[in-house]
């Protein structure tokens, strides 16, 4: 059988611990995972590009145990009432290959991508970062404002989207958790005074959300909406003022913002960061950017933290998912009998 947690056991399970917990436990996971990087079978993820968006999968494994997360991304769905990203996972045992778990994921890649974001912000922001610009305020937004939150303390957002339902709606989420909070006018007027710059757009275009004006001396910025090639928030000039750092930088130099800059590029995995191989901030003044775009690692880690989490609860079911014949090798028996099974 295949432990499954399914949407309605996903937040049955999300409620009864909080969120903010969970993004706390899960940068843990994460960060094991980070550390035995090298572990790791890493590959560029293999998108499906269409006009409408793009779905793609995204394969990890530690030579025990086996992972993907089935992922899309469509800018242009919350016009037609569907969600820009949605998703799910599964882990699998190397030593059979049977899938050993499978979980919604469209809640759950929410509080992996928080909680990379706060992994990096953890090491790169300023420790005494309290106030952040928060520019696109649609489904990743609050995750992304809890784990700054888990992270750093941060307890300010300065917030701007295009769309004011969206804000409002945001607002709506985060006020009665404790955040101070500014409805800016514009990206420009967000992020003054911020310490910390979350951009989460989407538009499935080069768009430039950020130029080199909205960019102080000592930010850090947690680019996460750039995610695809020809999909970009950030004017390049900004690439070049700051100090890059990455997940896995064969699959960002394709989908990141640095898929505007020369291959030869300097970026630096963040991984070399964690275990202290390179450099992470090295002055107040240090511009830290974080070119996220969504590694199966972190997928990898959100599905290991949520199979171990949910073990012995009530928030999984068996699924009969694999066929499993008495004899290996005889799998026409169970559906070549002439009479009826059951
Ligand atoms: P969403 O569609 O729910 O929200 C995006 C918001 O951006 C919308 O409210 C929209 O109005 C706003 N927006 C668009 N253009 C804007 C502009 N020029 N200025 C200000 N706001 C603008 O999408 P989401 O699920 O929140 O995802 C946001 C982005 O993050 C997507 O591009 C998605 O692909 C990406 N993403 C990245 C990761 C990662 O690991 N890096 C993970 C999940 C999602």
């Amino acid at each position: 059988m295949t432990r499954f947690v399914d949407v309605s056991n996903m937040i049955r399970w999300v409620r009864s611990q909080g969120p903010e917990t969970i993004i706390k436990d899960l940068i843990q996971y994460m960060e094991e995972d980070f550390r035995r990087w090298a572990r790791f079978d890493k590959t560029p993820r293999v998108a499906s590009h269409t006009p409408y968006g793009v779905i793609e999968l995204m394969p990890t494994s530690d030579h025990e145990t086996y992972g993907f997360k089935y992922v899309n991304g469509h800018p242009s769905n919350p016009t037609r009432g569907y969600q820009t990203v949605t998703a799910f996972g599964v882990l699998a045992d190397v030593h059979n290959g049977y899938p050993t778990f499978l979980a919604e994921m469209t809640i759950l890649t929410a509080l992996r991508t928080a909680a990379t974001s706060a992994m990096v912000a953890k090491a790169l922001a300023r420790p005494d970062s309290r106030v952040m610009a928060m520019i696109g305020t649609g489904s990743q937004a609050e995750f992304q404002a809890l784990a700054m939150r888990t992270a750093l303390g941060v307890a300010k957002l300065q917030v701007w989207d295009t769309d004011a339902a969206a804000v409002n709606k945001f607002i709506r989420n985060m006020v009665p958790l404790g955040f101070e909070i500014d409805f800016a006018s514009s990206a420009l007027e967000a992020v003054q005074g911020a310490d910390i710059i979350t951009t989460c757009t989407a538009d499935k275009t080069q768009a430039t959300i950020l130029s080199i004006q909205h960019i102080a001396p000592g930010i850090h910025l947690n680019a996460i909406g750039g995610d695809c090639p020809g999909k970009t928030e950030l004017d390049p000039s900004i690439l070049e003022i700051g100090d890059v750092f990455v997940e896995y930088e064969s699959q960002t130099r394709i989908e990141g913002e640095i898929q505007q800059m020369p291959a030869d590029f300097a970026v630096t995995e963040f991984w070399k960061v964690l275990l202290g191989a390179a450099p992470g901030r090295t002055s107040e003044d240090q511009i830290t950017i974080f070119d996220s775009v969504g590694f199966a690692v972190e997928d990898f880690s959100a599905l290991r933290y949520v199979r171990d989490a949910v073990d012995g609860s009530e928030f999984f079911e068996d699924i009969d998912l694999v066929a499993n014949p008495d004899d290996p090798k005889d799998l026409f028996g169970l559906v070549g009998a002439l009479s009826p099974v059951g």
